[in-house]
């Protein structure tokens, strides 16, 4: 017969105030098998704890109930605590008397009667509990990183040098990612290039990162500490291992065509290298449009290279890895300019975004630092830039703010001032969101120390009249209409979701929101990790972040990375579903009813050589949700420590009171 103990918890006067707690253990005492039953102010402090221990040694206990808060708080607590004493923790049960009972009640009759009502259930289902241990599984301590941006960089780097190899996945030809396109920082007014640069030569130089630019991870399989990844080395028809980077062949290419990296605003050749310090500082061609692959003839770039490093011929890689974590860094978009018809609708050349002005006025950029109208070259004199374009804008469906906008804009501002002196600089905004180390006083240096005309209110249009852009708006403080004659009007755009992440998301197992932008575990108490295990989130993949954010949000991931891979295997929870094979049908409705794809066919030899095929649950990856249990016919799964036998003990035991 089952030795029971039961303590129940105070929890202050958050329980006691609402239950009668001591009347409750007095009822307990008279359960079946419960040999001891007492009640404390906190049991989840030290004394508490020491009392369950004190009650196990005493009284012989082989059960425990512990009556108090929600399992998601306390039930590893009060394991760890009967596990000290020897029991095996799952013959410990909680009764949640606090969320489920006194929060929820204000009559401390019936709250007290229903927390007894509780505490029996669980009495009844510990009698039925049988020891579980958990399965050691294997763990590979091989990071992938999918993102080349800072925030992949950091990751790699961090994970990297605490020895763990790392491969650092990017799709562009060069890792760099947008830091690469900026000119200057906020709020220190660094070159980006300065600072972004040693990292990247850092991220190369490691000898645990493996990078593999151009490349794009294909399917994702497996589960924490035993993914296997497929990545696609796309073809770029260029011999990595002779070509030395003289840029021969972009001289000579004669296609040429608008270049992503400044976004339309400069050109590039069909073989280029997309800014002068990328890594790998090895060209690409781009077969859409070169005019070998277009046309069948050319072949200049292959006919100049010294290196005869050119290969039409290479074709993409699919290459197999397998490692025990990832980290998502796969970054932002911008929103489209289609989405904006009142402001031209990205049909004014004149009107461009905050991303074209940084390439504008970067030095390696199209214009070479010069800032100048896209549409005839001229030097613009009067500039207006307008805040939250497409942010916190509910008829685009788009409530949230962009947060790095603000501050961008009044980069901009004071760069603007910087190259033209006698420029007039007007910023549209709705408020201004400058809630970062020294962000306040940036705003307030572009205003006061350099003369920005900041305007509060949105603008309604832009429209063409002789050669300007009429720029109409509202000055909410003024409370009067605005028309400027701009030169150049700089929209700070919104940040979205990638334009595939959704099918990222679902390849990696993550739950994205409303805006596509990837969910952490929690907000507040688990903002780098998922509910996929192993699977780690960075950057503004999760929600618009500034540098200093995805540099520590990178950092945080990677120290998580760092805590899986410090064990050499990992030990699973017990608690998860098995398969009787003798009373499966092979029906696989539990396989398209798993939400983590815990479930597999596999074929197994029998003992007289035969080979049948069978369903099986992966110890790793199966949370424990009870969905398959459920929806099992023939009744072939059972939920380790939630069997039939223990919930049907729980509602007996409930019945039985009606
Ligand atoms: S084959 Fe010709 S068009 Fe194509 S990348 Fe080489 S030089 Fe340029
Ligand atoms: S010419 Fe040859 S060696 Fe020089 S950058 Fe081009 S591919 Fe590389």
């Amino acid at each position: 017969m089952a030795r029971i103990g039961v303590f129940v918890c105070h929890c202050g006067t958050n329980i006691a105030g609402t239950v009668d707690v001591k009347y409750v253990a007095e009822e307990m005492s008279k359960e079946k098998g419960v040999i001891i039953s007492r009640d404390y102010k906190y049991m989840c402090s030290d004394p508490g704890q020491n009392i369950i221990k004190e009650y196990i040694r005493l009284y012989k206990l082989d059960r425990v109930v512990v009556a108090s808060c929600s399992p998601l708080l306390h039930e590893r607590t009060f394991q760890n605590t009967v596990k000290e004493e020897g029991l095996n923790p799952y013959l410990m049960e909680m009764a949640n008397i606090r969320e489920q009972c006194s929060w929820v009640h204000k009559d401390r009759a019936e709250a007290t009667l229903k927390a007894i009502e509780l505490i029996k259930m669980s009495v009844a289902k510990v009698r039925m509990n049988e020891p579980l241990f958990p399965k050691r599984i294997p763990l590979e301590r091989k990071a992938l990183v999918i993102g080349g941006g800072i925030s992949g960089m950091q990751a790699a780097l961090d994970i990297a040098m605490v020895g763990h190899p790392v491969i650092l996945v990017e799709r562009a030809p060069s890792i760099g990612g947008r830091m690469a396109q900026f000119d200057k920082t906020f709020p220190t007014l660094d070159c980006a290039a300065c600072i972004l640069t040693p990292k990247m030569v850092d991220v190369r130089s490691n000898p645990n990162i493996r990078i593999l630019t151009y490349s794009e991870v294909e399917s994702v399989e497996g589960y924490v500490g035993n993914f296997e990844v497929k990545i696609r080395k796309k073809a770029r028809s260029v011999d990595m291992s002779k070509c030395t980077g003289c840029g021969e062949c972009m001289q000579k290419c004669p296609s040429r065509v608008d270049s992503e990296f400044d976004l339309g605003l400069g050109k590039r050749k069909a073989i280029y290298i997309p800014f002068p310090q990328a890594v790998p500082n090895v060209p690409v061609i781009d077969r859409a449009h070169c005019r070998f692959f277009t046309q069948g003839k050319c072949k200049v770039c292959q006919k100049v290279c010294p290196a005869e490093a050119i290969n039409y011929e290479q074709t993409d890689e699919i290459i197999t890895e397998k490692v025990g974590a990832i980290v998502a860094a796969t970054g932002f978009d911008l929103s489209d300019p289609n989405d904006y018809s009142e402001y031209g609708g990205g049909r004014y050349k004149d009107v461009i975004n905050g991303l074209q002005f940084e390439r504008m006025i970067n030095a390696s950029g199209p214009t070479e630092g010069h800032l100048k109208r896209p549409s005839d070259g001229k030097e613009p004199k009067t500039i207006v830039f307008i805040q939250c374009v497409g942010s916190r804008d509910e008829n685009l469906g788009r409530p949230y703010c962009s947060k790095m906008c603000c501050m961008y804009t009044a980069k901009h501002a004071i760069l603007t001032k910087e190259h033209i002196p006698d420029a007039q600089v007007y910023v549209f905004y709705i408020d201004i969101r400058a809630a970062g180390k020294n962000y306040e006083e940036f705003v307030r240096r572009a205003i006061e120390q350099y003369g920005a005309n900041y305007l509060r209110g949105r603008v309604s249009r832009i429209f063409e009249k002789n050669g300007k852009l009429i720029v109409r708006g509202a000055d909410t403080l003024l409370r009067s209409q605005v028309e400027i004659e701009a030169d150049m009007v700089v929209l700070a755009t919104a940040l979205v979701a990638r334009s595939d992440a959704i099918k990222v998301a679902q390849m990696l197992g993550i739950p994205y929101d409303q805006n596509r932008f990837f969910t952490e575990m929690h907000p507040k108490l688990a903002p780098v990790e998922n509910v996929t295990a192993g699977i780690y989130l960075t950057g503004a993949c999760q929600a618009p972040k500034d540098i200093p954010d995805s540099v520590a949000s990178a950092s945080g991931a990677s120290v998580k990375v760092c805590v899986l891979f410090a064990n050499e295997e990992l030990i699973s929870d017990p608690m998860t579903a098995q398969i009787n094979p003798a009373l499966c049908s092979l029906c696989k409705t539990c396989v398209d009813l798993c939400p983590f794809s815990a479930i597999v066919e596999e074929e197994v030899k029998r003992p007289d050589g035969q080979t049948q095929r069978q369903m099986r649950v992966i110890d790793g990856v199966c949370h424990g949700c009870g969905a398959c249990v459920a929806s099992c016919r023939p009744g072939a799964i059972t939920l380790k420590g939630y069997t039939d036998q223990q919930i049907f003990s729980e509602i007996e035991s409930l019945a039985s009171n009606f």
